[in-house]
């Protein structure tokens, strides 16, 4: 059987250890990848795009560039996350015209 092979992309990585939750990172983040859980900053991976500026903010050096491995999703997999957005999508929009009508 043929083996596939996993998508990378580069993330940034935020060393534990290391991070003084100073919050320098988050201010310079302009996707808003990153958010400071229990004093420690956390990388959402689906929005970092890697421009390497949470890096250069960091004064702790906490934050690494590394490869990160996407999983390989099959199409029913794929159409599932969809129609679960577009549910959460259609739920905010309801919720929007509640608050409107109440006006
Ligand atoms: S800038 Fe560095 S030390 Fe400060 S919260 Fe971000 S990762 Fe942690
Ligand atoms: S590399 Fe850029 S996009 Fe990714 S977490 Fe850091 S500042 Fe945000």
């Amino acid at each position: 059987m043929q083996q596939s092979t996993p998508l990378l992309a580069w993330k940034a990585f935020v060393n534990e250890n290391i991070c003084v939750g100073c919050g320098k990172c988050t201010g310079v983040c302009w996707t808003g990848a990153i958010g400071i859980v229990n004093k420690k900053a956390v990388v959402d991976f689906s929005r970092c795009i890697c421009c390497t500026a949470c890096v250069r903010a960091c004064p702790k050096g906490a934050i690494q560039i590394a490869p990160y491995p996407y999983p390989i999703l099959h199409r029913d997999q794929v159409l599932e996350r969809i129609k679960t957005q577009l549910n959460v999508v259609r739920y905010k929009v309801e919720e929007l015209e509640r608050s409107i009508e109440e006006i």
